[in-house]
């Protein structure tokens, strides 16, 4: 089998909200890229996605290799997904790459973070390639970068190696599909969301924002 051939690499990613367009002259909206279209393909074929042979959920842990001008915005996200959800951490030279960079524009949209992966012919992810944050986060949007990271890391945490690459939203909170004001808590919604898709051992909601 040429697996080459059907290799993609795709994002997932956090979106600047549409209520800070108004007001912020270099946000442009938001809409998903193509590698969204292609995941939303994959999720709307469960007898296809049955017999592609998901892995069990993997444990709740990752291994990050995070870059030397982000480590305490790094440290205060994983802290943060760590007493939500029980979820850890280690660094690792050989982890997934954590940093700032240029974001893709996404049908004329912007992003504030990705999270980059490799699937295949059949949607299950191969390799986890990165975590970016917006080099000019502060431009588009209110949140910090350790509340990008919180959600981008939730991604990566998802979508480990063996799972049906999955790029769908919470309805509210931290992982929305955009960054609304004051939405940068790791609510119930979030939560529940995040737990149904990944091993937690914990549940215990955020009660403020960060
Ligand atoms: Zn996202």
């Amino acid at each position: 089998m040429n697996r080459e051939a059907f290799v993609k690499s795709v994002l997932s990613g956090l979106c600047a909200g549409f209520c800070l367009c108004a007001v912020a002259a270099t946000c442009q909206g938001c809409a998903y890229g193509d590698g969204e279209r292609r995941v939303t393909t994959f999720q709307a074929e469960p007898e296809a996605a049955a017999e592609s042979a998901i892995a069990p959920m993997p444990a709740c842990t990752l291994e990050l290799a995070v870059g030397p001008n982000i480590q305490t915005a790094t440290a205060r996200a994983t802290a943060r997904i760590t007493a939500a959800t029980g979820c850890t951490f280690t660094a690792s030279d050989d982890g997934i790459p954590v940093s700032y960079g240029e974001m893709r524009a996404v049908d004329g949209g912007v992003a504030c973070g990705q999270n980059a992966n490799t699937y295949d012919e059949n949607g299950i992810v191969l390799t986890e390639d990165a975590v970016t944050v917006a080099t000019n986060y502060q431009d588009l949007v209110a949140w910090s970068a350790s509340s990008i990271l919180v959600h981008e890391l939730m991604h990566a945490l998802i979508n480990q190696p063996g799972q049906n690459f999955d790029t769908s939203h919470a309805a509210s909170g931290i992982f929305a599909a955009h960054t609304e004001p004051g939405g940068d808590v790791l609510n119930a919604d979030s939560l529940s969301y995040f737990c149904a898709r990944a091993a937690c051992t914990d549940f215990a909601p955020e009660p403020t924002t960060h």
